[in-house]
């Protein structure tokens, strides 16, 4: 059902906007498309719609399959034309756990890291998979007990929250992962009809074998979790490949980047200020490491607040947790060849 249809104003730019059942579309070119959740199922992350003459490209297929039918259900707002391929930009679940409700017609192309990964039966999710999502039980049991000594405003607040945190973990359930079908080491070209659709690799980054999806065309981007809104999570990454990674990006011809997670955006210059941020990082925690200070004290206290104005979400103080074992994790493995 169509619930609204609108324009979206970004930055100098306005967008045609339509906002479906639990996914909102918009459209920054001609039949290319940002999909983002609505709020009313959990997604996870945002993907992209390509729409060619005869057939539609999708990018990322959500954190659930329940998340990737509910788009399914969607897409008819924006396109009647057939799904045909689905590119995984990387491993994480939040990206590929709706791969399995899309039919053997539908070609999944990805890293072949990415696929290794999948492929590898839920052994290797990553440690944001296990950090949040293989952990819902747990944290179910917390809030339960919070529930019990809560205040009545308190308890309302805590069992909503249960309560989404069940529905994820009930929908994560039905997750078969699902490996990509074909695979690429460094780029390949599709032809749709008039569009040409570049699939391309650079390097390590924000995981072992990210893609981003180029239009050269249209000068889009979309760029999974190398780029996003904010402040890409870092858990699973090799930070300072990652900086040179993002190099070749900022010489193709862009005008506008459609992020795994946030609105879409035309600040390109955004890539350079992610590169500084992610030297910048590496260069201080190398250190922090090097004089044996412990991961959870560096994370408290790395000092990155001189890059607030530039990036969104950049800690007053500290950086995450998750970004800290990483990379001390990297550096005990020797460097650049880490896990
Ligand atoms: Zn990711």
């Amino acid at each position: 059902m169509l619930l609204s249809a609108g324009v979206a104003a970004y930055a100098d730019e306005e967008w045609r906007e339509v906002v479906g059942e639990e996914f909102t579309f918009t459209e920054v070119r001609s039949g290319v498309w940002h999909v983002r959740g609505s709020g009313t199922i959990a997604v996870g992350s945002n993907g992209a719609l390509v729409v060619n003459d005869r057939d539609a490209l999708l990018v990322d297929s959500h954190m659930t399959p329940a998340a990737a039918r509910a788009l399914l259900a969607d897409l008819p707002l924006v396109t009647d034309k057939p799904i045909r391929d689905l590119v995984n930009t990387h491993f994480h679940f939040d990206h590929v756990h709706g791969n399995q409700v899309f039919g053997s017609e539908v070609e999944i192309l990805a890293h072949e890291y990415t696929h290794a990964k999948i492929a590898s039966g839920g052994t290797q999710r990553g440690r944001g998979y296990e950090a949040f999502i293989a952990a819902i039980p747990q944290r179910m049991q917390q809030v339960q007990e919070q529930i019990e000594q809560a205040s009545a405003e308190e308890k309302q607040q805590l069992t909503q929250r249960l309560e989404r945190m069940r529905r994820i973990w009930e929908q994560e359930q039905e997750t078969r992962p699902t490996a990509p079908t074909l695979t690429l080491q460094e780029a390949v070209t599709l032809y749709r009809g008039g569009r040409e659709i570049r699939i391309l690799h650079f390097g390590r980054g924000h995981t072992g074998g990210d893609v981003v999806v180029y239009l050269p065309e249209e000068r889009v981007l979309v760029a999974g979790d190398l780029i996003t809104g904010g402040l890409p999570y870092m858990g699973d990454g090799f930070l300072l490949e990652w900086a040179d990674t993002l190099e070749p990006l900022t010489q193709l011809e862009i005008d506008v980047i459609l992020p795994g997670h946030g609105a879409a955006f035309t600040q390109v210059e955004r890539l350079g200020f992610l590169q500084m941020y992610l030297r910048d990082l590496w260069r201080k925690l190398v250190e922090l490491h090097a004089q044996g200070v412990s991961a959870q004290e560096a994370a408290a206290s790395v000092d990155m607040s001189a890059h607030r104005e530039r990036i969104p979400d950049v800690e007053q103080a500290g950086v995450s947790r998750h970004t800290v074992d990483r990379v001390y994790e990297l550096l005990d493995a020797n460097g650049s060849q880490g896990p």
